[in-house]
């Protein structure tokens, strides 16, 4: 049992991520003690599958022995090397080989970060440098997506557009700029894929010509999937079609994978199964599988040599204690290799039953959407399906709708705009998913009957 000393330290202590500080206070912590495959056991000894990875990034699950053992290796050997002064070791090296191997194009020069927010700033900061270079300092305008999350550093927040990150944290920068989201459910244009993609063309069009010009403008950022924003897919072609609009106009081209990488959608990078290089690429999560904190930018060979050659002898001013770590890349190699060898498979698999047992859920009265990706999914729910009614909920219900999952040993992301994310992890057995499905049904069940919904 959880003794209630723990509870009241945490209340005391902890400040919690993207967390009502007052209402945690009030409702206390859930504390979780271990994990296995797919499930996750609280103090108290409820087990409960994990349908959204951690936080989107135990993409091998939990209790991978190899994984400890290549932590625990490397700890013993080398905890801890620089890459200040031109220093480094074997595992970050064989890392941004193996990963600039697999990634789409020419991406081939890998930058190491702690996570996915310092990996976004660090773009930035490329792309800011990448254009002094080029002599065209006043490039210094950037633009991204309503409903995109690019992250919680103050240049990550403002990039993202979701309205938590930005009240009272003065964001957005006079730099960063919107369009509007493809959001297929909710869009204007209609759910036609190409009125879709065109609405998109002529936002940005419109944008870059509302900034001043093509000539003003750094750079375009896109999630092949929007995740935070409530799991928005892209018809077919979008980011085609966004990517070669960038490129007509010389504006780079990011793509943040920082939840779609490493076979979250399928393959290791959904950029290949879009068909499309970007200039620049963000990565995180899933690329250690959440057992230790790791991203990467990754520069298209033009961007770095650009900045290579504009520094000449001179540092390149941008690094941390902790880029490219020893102990987080010999993770990220046994984890990449996990992959490799079952677990990518495994999720194309799962990811099929997932959207499979999802869609069996569309008659539900409170299911107005169902969309997805491989073992990226959500359903939006509402009260009137015709009219596409959100339902009249807010962070508190959304949190009980969380909870009744609890309840029901499922753990998803209630977003407060009554949509429901799943992320599970790879390694989901047919029964991991089955479980998925039927609580998820017991959940929406029990929210139809309660108050929530009226
Ligand atoms: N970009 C995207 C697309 C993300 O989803 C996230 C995190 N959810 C981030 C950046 C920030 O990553 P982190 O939380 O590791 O800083």
């Amino acid at each position: 049992m959880l003794s209630n000393s723990l509870i009241e330290l945490d209340r005391a202590h902890l400040i919690h991520p993207v967390t009502s500080y007052r209402g945690h206070e009030a409702t206390g912590v859930k504390v979780l003690r271990s994990a296995e495959g797919a499930t996750v056991t609280d103090a108290s000894g409820h087990q409960l599958v994990d349908g959204f990875a951690g936080l989107w990034c135990v993409n091998a699950g939990y209790g991978h022995e190899s994984i400890v053992a290549a932590a625990s290796r490397q700890m013993r050997e080398l905890p801890y090397a620089t890459g200040y002064f031109s220093l480094g070791s074997e595992p970050a090296i064989r890392l941004a080989a193996e990963l600039a191997q697999r990634a789409p194009g020419d991406l081939d020069h890998v930058y190491f970060t702690l996570g996915g927010s310092d990996a976004v700033d660090s773009s930035v900061r490329f792309i800011r440098y990448y254009w002094h270079a080029r002599g065209e300092p006043q490039r210094d305008q950037f633009i991204s997506i309503e409903q995109g999350y690019h992250g919680s550093s103050t240049v990550g927040a403002g990039l993202t557009a979701l309205s938590t990150f930005h009240a009272g944290f003065g964001v957005p920068l006079s730099w960063q700029h919107k369009i509007p989201s493809h959001y297929v459910y909710r869009n204007p244009a209609g759910h036609d894929g190409n009125a879709i993609i065109a609405a998109s063309l002529a936002a940005l069009d419109a944008k870059i010509a509302e900034i001043g010009g093509p000539q003003r403008v750094a750079a375009f950022y896109a999630e092949p999937i929007q995740g935070s924003g409530g799991v928005l897919v892209p018809p077919k072609g979008w980011m085609k079609a966004m990517r070669a609009r960038c490129q007509a106009y010389g504006i780079l081209f990011v793509a943040d994978e920082v939840i779609t990488g490493f076979g979250r959608t399928g393959p290791l990078f959904a950029c290949s199964e879009d068909e499309i290089v970007p200039d620049i690429m963000t990565v995180a999560k899933g690329l250690t599988s959440g057992y230790v904190p790791m991203g990467a930018v990754f520069l298209s060979d033009h961007v770095y040599g650009t900045i290579a050659d504009a520094a000449g002898s001179s540092a390149v001013g941008q690094g941390y204690t902790y880029s490219a770590h020893p102990v987080s890349a010999a993770v990220a190699l046994e984890v990449l290799r996990l992959y490799e060898i079952g677990l990518l498979a495994n999720g194309v698999k799962a990811g099929a039953r997932l959207m499979a047992g999802l869609q069996s859920l569309k008659d539900h009265p409170l299911v107005g959407d169902v969309r997805g990706r491989g073992m990226l999914a959500a359903i939006e729910l509402v009260t009137d399906k015709k009219q596409k009614t959100p339902l009249p909920i807010a962070a508190e219900p959304a949190r009980r709708i969380f909870d009744r999952a609890w309840k029901n040993g499922l753990i998803i992301r209630a977003f407060p705009t009554g949509v429901l994310g799943y992320a599970p992890p790879l390694c989901c057995s047919d029964s991991d998913i089955e479980a998925i499905i039927e609580r998820t049904a017991k959940t929406l069940d029990e929210t139809l009957a309660d108050a929530d919904v009226r």
